[in-house]
């Protein structure tokens, strides 16, 4: 295989890799070219309901699986994932953008993510409630929900399905998901892992289409019992207004808006070190990405030198060539966005510090880019920018910087760098957000529970918590004759 080779795409539906028919396809490409790597078939309305068929008939036996059998399925799935990393790395680029080590990392990290699912699926323990009367036994069983239907975006695409699928399967679930359409070859590979690691037909089955079409038809049919989502705010509400009409559970995995707060006792040099480059990461492209920048006066001026000096001069590129530190954005439509944000910003008073325009030529780049002064209400600041925009605002006091830091509906995570542990432990307390990190980043680890709170979302995945999505509760009170 050469470095640009892209293989094909299919559908997986009960077993079996499926393209070509008279199904519709759609052109996969490349971000940081423009050109066109590929084609992906969508699924009819009677693919879709073959899956769910299947996924309905796997589910009568992988209910009834041992925990050891799952078990050995997603080792295996781990140790494929780490065999395979190298080649479904070069292709996450090449449909997503990401510079080739970030790629490489994900796919790896999601070995331990399998792994972490394999052992925590052996534990999915009951409880006896001692009786009333002697002759009564009192247990709680915890049993797999049914079939879940699972839809997951583009910015992570190995990492936020994986996920999915172990926490789903690792339950004795059987799933339908819907991969992202612009960056699909990771949720192919990943099928194909499952495929070759043992997993009988049916109890996983990828499909694609025009999402809002894929999603009202999973939804809405009377075989799915569970709906997980990751991706916008504004999705997530619709899907779960749907999912709520017809009562099935969900899990919810929705957008942030980071507030990192630098207060003036931190470290300010190792704060904007680290910060400018986690900023980079998938060019921004992450929910938990830091993207708005409360800057104690100060310190103001002394971290946006260190930080605008880093990230400014961040090398973009393809994401394949060696050098490249940050990719170009997933799709056009980011890139249009970028310049909304950073046109609106400017007009309500803030000043670029550095990037600010599009990049010329081909493919879709947008530059690491500094606003500073940046008051509340621009919209770079309410809004979700999702790309490498960091706003910049100074703040006095602690109470000021919470209650704006709160202001939002936004609670997916939030930063705090300062060197006194009663202004971590107070921010700790009172940022809403389902997580935090203080002077570090320690999120996304398999063994750690991931989830926001308020419009972020419903749910976690990962940590011991991974599998609540997926199990119900069925009470037995049972008289000896
Ligand atoms: P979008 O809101 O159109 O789509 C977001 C994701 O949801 C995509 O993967 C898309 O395929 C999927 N989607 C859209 N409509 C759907 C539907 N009716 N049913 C099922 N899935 C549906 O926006 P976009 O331009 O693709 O992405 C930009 C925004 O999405 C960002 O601003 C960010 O807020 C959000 N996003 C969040 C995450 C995350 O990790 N939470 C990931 C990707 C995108």
């Amino acid at each position: 295989m050469t470095d640009t080779a892209y293989g094909p795409s299919y559908l997986y539906i009960d077993g079996e890799f499926i393209t070509g028919g008279d199904r519709r396809h759609q052109d996969i490409v490349n971000p940081a070219t423009g050109q066109r790597i590929g084609s992906l078939p969508h699924a009819r309305i009677d693919d879709l309901d073959r899956a769910l068929q299947a996924a309905q008939r796997a589910f009568a036996t992988w209910r009834q699986s041992s925990p050891l059998e799952r078990s050995k399925i997603l080792r295996r799935v781990a140790e494929l994932t780490r065999e395979r990393a190298p080649q479904i790395a070069r292709e996450l680029t090449l449909d997503q953008g990401k510079p080739l080590a970030e790629a490489l990392l994900e796919v790896n990290t999601c070995a331990e993510h399998a792994e972490w699912h394999a052992e925590e699926c052996r534990r999915i323990y009951g409880r006896v409630i001692p009786p009333r009367q002697p002759h009564v036994r009192q247990m709680v069983l915890r049993e797999p929900v049914g079939v879940c239907v699972a839809f997951t975006p583009w910015n992570f695409p190995f990492n936020q399905a994986i996920r999915k699928m172990c926490a789903a399967i690792g339950a004795g679930c059987t799933l339908v998901l819907k991969g992202p359409e612009d960056s699909p070859s990771a949720v192919v590979a990943l099928a194909r892992l499952f495929h070759d690691a043992g997993l009988p037909p049916g109890v996983l089955n990828v499909v694609w289409g025009d999402p809002a079409q894929v999603s009202h038809h999973l939804i809405t049919s009377p075989i799915s019992r569970k709906v997980s989502f990751t991706g916008s705010v504004a999705v997530g509400k619709q899907l779960a207004a749907l999912a709520g009409a017809h009562m099935k559970r969900i899990t919810m995995e929705l957008g942030g808006h980071a507030p990192v707060i630098v207060f003036e006792d931190a470290d300010v040099e190792a704060a904007a070190q680290l910060l400018a480059r986690f900023k980079a990461r998938n060019a921004g492209q992450l929910c938990i990405a830091p993207s708005r920048f409360y800057i104690q006066e100060g310190v103001y001026e002394q971290f946006l030198e260190l930080f605008t000096a880093i990230y400014g001069s961040l090398k973009v590129g393809d994401g394949l060539a060696e050098n490249t530190q940050m990719g170009p954005l997933a799709h056009a439509r980011r890139v249009d966005a970028m310049d909304d944000f950073v046109n609106d910003a400017l007009e309500r008073g803030a000043r670029v510090a550095c990037g600010g325009q599009r990049l010329p030529g081909t493919g879709h780049f947008f530059p690491p880019t500094v606003l500073t002064d940046v008051p509340d209400d621009a919209r770079v600041m309410v809004e979700e920018s999702f790309g490498p925009l960091a706003p910049f605002t100074r703040f006095r006091d602690i109470d000021e910087v919470l209650r704006r830091a709160n202001a939002l509906p936004f609670g997916l995570t939030g930063f705090v760098f300062t060197n006194s542990i009663k202004t971590s432990t107070r921010v700790v307390n009172d940022l809403e957000v389902g997580m935090v990190n203080v002077n570090h980043f320690g999120i996304t680890l398999a063994e750690t529970p991931f989830g926001g709170v308020k419009d972020s979302g419903i749910g976690s995945e990962g940590g011991s918590e991974t599998f609540d999505g997926y199990l119900i509760t069925k009470f037995v009170s049972q008289a000896s004759p």
